[in-house]
């Protein structure tokens, strides 16, 4: 460790569950955090500040001025320049901590790319809005043997747990299949900035006491609610002994199994994937702006056309705001990217 790094991160070693040990640890660690909204926003920059040496950020989206009430990393000339949301942390993130480095994907997470985009890291921490994501996190993770973190909060309410392979039951142990019927999002139900930043808080407490290893973990499952001050904890269960992933090791997200080629993203938009090629945006821009208002830079184009919005990435990926009707996006991609 250099005097710098001694000097930057002394209030950490002087605190005893880390340690110079454990912050050497912490340089050392690679961590990949998989969706930079409100949750994966406030980790990324504590990981950052806590001197984590290597950050992988993955985003599929770009910052809105909605996201600005709780996604702490971004502001206001990011929304205005269109960017996407890993660059943006990213960016930020340099002038946070130079001395650290952090890797902006910007991607749709998929069994086909989450090796390329997450490589070898030493932990994942869950900033996902979705369940299918997160499967596919937990079989990666298992596969792997890495630890990852679950996070999730809408309202005033969240949830978090640790996943550690051989130690804890696995995401699949406790939900052997999404929630069912419709569940709020922050999209529906709204969501309290605290909350967020509390269970990202909780989950990037987990991954220093992964990373730096000093102490046994007695994991937990934490639940809690930000406005009626409710919290409660639970020791986590055994792992569930016909466990399709950490005990049968058959991991179905990872073979891409079960994956729709377009979704609902939760907030009257609907993202089209299953076309993966690329696009070059040049073109696409010179060939949309007779149809109607095109803001483009080098990560994405955007197209307007009232109602819609569509917004267009370079490996051919798109969501489309303003319908949640599959057959509308598809048609409006047939018609202005082609099929
Ligand atoms: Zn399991």
């Amino acid at each position: 460790m250099t005097p710098a790094d001694h000097d930057r991160y002394s209030r950490q070693i002087l605190f005893p569950g880390i340690g110079e040990p454990g912050q050497e640890r912490l340089l050392r660690s690679r961590v990949a955090v998989v969706g930079c909204g409100a949750l994966g926003s406030f980790q990324a920059g504590a990981l950052a500040r806590a001197g984590v040496g290597r950050l992988v950020l993955v985003d599929r989206d770009y910052v809105e001025l909605s996201n600005l009430q709780r996604q702490w990393l971004y502001e206001e000339a990011d929304v205005e320049a269109g960017l996407p949301k890993a660059v943006a942390a990213s960016r930020r993130i340099s002038h946070i901590n130079s001395s650290i480095t952090a890797e902006p994907v910007v991607a749709d997470l998929t069994a086909a790319n989450i090796e390329d985009a997450l490589g070898k890291v030493d932990l994942i921490l869950d900033g996902a809005d979705n369940f299918e994501v997160r499967y596919l996190v937990n079989d990666f993770a298992l596969s792997t043997d890495t630890p990852w973190v679950y996070g999730a909060a809408v309202g005033s309410y969240g949830l978090t747990f640790p996943v550690v392979p051989g130690e804890t039951p696995c995401l699949k142990c406790l939900y052997p299949e999404p929630p069912s019927g419709v569940q709020p999002t922050c999209e529906t139900a709204g969501v309290v900035n605290s909350i967020t930043s509390l269970i990202a808080s909780l989950q990037v407490a987990w991954a220093f006491r992964i990373l730096v290893k000093t102490e046994p973990l007695s994991p937990r499952l934490t639940m809690v609610d930000i406005w009626t001050g409710a919290m409660r904890q639970l020791e986590l269960p055994k792992r569930d002994q016909e466990c399709p992933a950490c005990v049968k090791r058959d991991f179905r997200h990872l073979r891409g199994e079960g994956r729709a080629p377009v979704s609902s993203c939760g907030r009257n938009a609907v993202q089209i994937h299953e076309r993966a090629r690329p696009l070059p945006l040049a073109d696409l821009k010179a060939r949309l702006e007779p149809l109607g208002a095109v803001k483009a830079n080098e990560f994405a184009l955007r197209f307007f056309v009232p109602p819609y919005e569509m917004t267009i990435f370079p490996d051919g990926r798109a969501i489309i705001k303003g319908t949640e009707d599959v057959a509308v996006a598809r048609s409006l991609y047939a018609r202005y990217v082609g099929a």
